[in-house]
């Protein structure tokens, strides 16, 4: 027999079997027990929730000879030929791919005559949201006029998509994600069932990546078992949800902690290079940051087979942060996440929010946790968590697709030193320029870890033979690396091993550098006319690029 995946094997026959969705089984189960079904269903919810099993199983009970207590018995001759798919009488159709007028007419014609062999017709029409308005207006005329003997279910992920004249002809339910309390009790049931052992921690990492999908879990779940052992370990299940352990995360966490940023880097890139993906990292990392503080306020709250992922870690972490420093910290990597969307250098982006991690500095001493705090402090703390809590969901109703975090514009002037910027500015040169692009990436390469992580977010902006300038995206990078003696002599020593020269360095803000670089072309005029051949560019333009190369901004030059 050819393999079958473990969603179709072991999806619910009964109301009974679903899981995660008592309420709308038992409302169902009512119904039918009462005779008060209805014409036309909506199921609204995300994927892998249960509609479509549900939907079956009630197409079932309409029509089941021995129905008992609103459950079919799956074993008279109609409920195992709408099992097996085969009774003509209950029609399935994927508007995803039947999304034509001409189709819903068809059904609205073929609606009409009674069914052939089942009590009443069921219609499943899954994804419905993708019909074509006149295929909406074709089913809508249906829905108006239902005949006796037809039952229609419709099934979607997007109900906003749906219009209102057909929801307003349906009884709706809105089927939930599926607790991971609940993921993780089915896939022991089945490996149990199968003979095959499991980490429970596995199942953890497993139920997670499924985020509240039965169907996912299950898929993730043939995967790991797809590796051929009889054992479902953490190390498989992570490899199949590209998660990563938990345990590094806690060790990346503690050097943080430990203000070991060369430690914290390395995990990353450790991380990076066994293939793991920086944004489902950085997604980790939050939904660790979220345990440490659900735990530090309330441990109970951790379901079951989230405290598998307490380990060694995780209980030194939740008291060695404060609240305030871990909200910082999920704020900072939230920022990040928006910034991956728009980057194609990742791993650039995960080391600099590693560096900013390590300077996220505690928030101004809560009352210290005496052994009975106060209302006011338990209130703002819990505020604090409410907050968060609605972020993440936010996160995870959107896949993560959250607008990047504007950070609001700090009033404080970039305090701008032209005193050392306008004399590098005077006698820069685009061949200088050049020739110290060239090198970056040897000076870089001979920077030690943190500061290399430092100064890959940077850029060579202007050079002349005795001075450099150089651009940051963050200002609090600029000011850490202007501060830092280090950092300093190490560009310093580099520049004077690859060039031979030690110019002097100076930092700028990549914001602000293109109004810099007007301001010194307004006090100080282009330099030179340019030569007859470059007439058809403006003057001020065409030196600009002499000095700076082809860049969307703006400079001057004297070559
Ligand atoms: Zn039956």
């Amino acid at each position: 027999m050819s393999y079958q995946a473990l969603y179709r094997v072991w999806r619910p026959q009964t109301f009974g079997d679903v899981i995660g969705q008592h309420a709308i089984t038992q409302t169902l189960k009512n119904a039918l027990v009462t005779g008060q079904t209805s014409h036309a269903y909506l199921f609204c919810g995300p994927r892998g929730t249960g509609k479509t099993s549900v939907a079956k199983i009630l197409a079932k009970a309409l029509n089941c000879e021995h129905l008992q207590d609103g459950e079919p018995d799956n074993t008279c001759e109609l409920c195992q030929a709408i099992t097996a798919g085969a009774l003509t009488d209950v029609i399935e159709i994927d508007a995803a791919s039947n999304n034509g007028v001409d189709e819903i007419r068809d059904i609205r014609d073929k609606a009409k005559y009674a069914p052939t062999r089942a009590r009443v017709k069921v219609y499943i029409i899954d994804e419905v949201h993708m019909l074509s308005t006149g295929a909406f207006n074709a089913l809508l005329k249906t829905l108006e006029e239902p005949p006796a003997h037809v039952v229609f279910i419709l099934a979607t992920t997007e109900p906003q998509k749906i219009p209102a004249t057909i929801i307003s002809r349906t009884q709706r339910f809105d089927f939930r994600r599926i607790t991971a309390e609940d993921i993780v009790g089915r896939m022991q049931t089945i490996l149990d069932d199968k003979g095959i052992t499991y980490d429970e921690h596995a199942l953890a990492v497993i139920a997670r990546a499924a985020e509240g999908g039965m169907r996912d879990a299950l898929s993730i779940l043939d995967q790991v078992l797809s590796f051929g052992q009889n054992h479902v370990t953490v190390e498989n299940a992570l490899d199949v949800t590209g998660g990563v352990a938990t345990a590094q995360l806690g060790e990346y966490l503690e050097a943080l902690q430990g203000h070991d940023t060369a430690k914290a880097l390395t995990t990353v890139e450790q991380l990076l290079a066994a293939g793991k993906d920086a944004g489902r990292l950085i997604e980790d990392l939050i939904a660790y940051l979220r345990d440490l503080l659900v735990y530090q306020q309330a441990p109970s709250l951790l379901a079951d087979s989230e405290t598998e992922l307490i380990d060694d870690h995780f209980k030194p972490l939740a008291e060695a942060f404060a609240a305030p420093q871990l909200a910082a910290m999920i704020a900072v990597l939230n920022e990040t996440q928006g910034q991956l969307r728009l980057t194609n250098h990742p791993t650039i982006y995960l080391e600099v929010a590693t560096v900013r991690l390590g300077t996220v500095t505690p928030a101004p001493a809560q009352p210290t946790a005496a052994p009975a705090a106060d209302d006011a402090t338990v209130t703002a703390l819990q505020s604090q968590l409410a907050q968060l809590q609605a972020t993440v969901a936010q996160l995870q109703a959107t896949g993560g697709a959250v607008k990047p975090v504007v950070k609001p514009k700090k009033k404080r002037a970039l305090k701008v030193n032209k005193t050392k910027i306008y004399p590098i500015l005077g006698s820069a040169t685009r061949k200088d320029l050049e020739a110290l692009k060239d090198i970056w990436p040897d000076l870089l390469s001979l920077l030690s870890v943190t500061k290399r992580a430092m100064m890959k977010i940077s850029e060579p902006v202007a050079a002349s033979p005795d001075g450099v300038i150089v651009s940051f995206d963050y200002d609090i990078l600029v000011e850490r690396a202007e501060n830092d003696a280090a950092l300093m002599a190490e560009l310093k020593a580099g520049l004077q091993k690859l060039s031979g020269k030690q110019p002097e360095i100076v930092l700028v803000q990549s914001q602000a550098w293109p109004r810099i670089r007007k301001e010194y072309l307004q006090e100080n005029g282009a330099p030179h006319a340019p030569k007859p051949e470059a007439q058809t560019t403006p003057p001020v333009v065409k030196t600009i690029t002499d000095l700076f190369g082809e860049e969307p901004n703006i400079t001057v030059t004297n070559d």
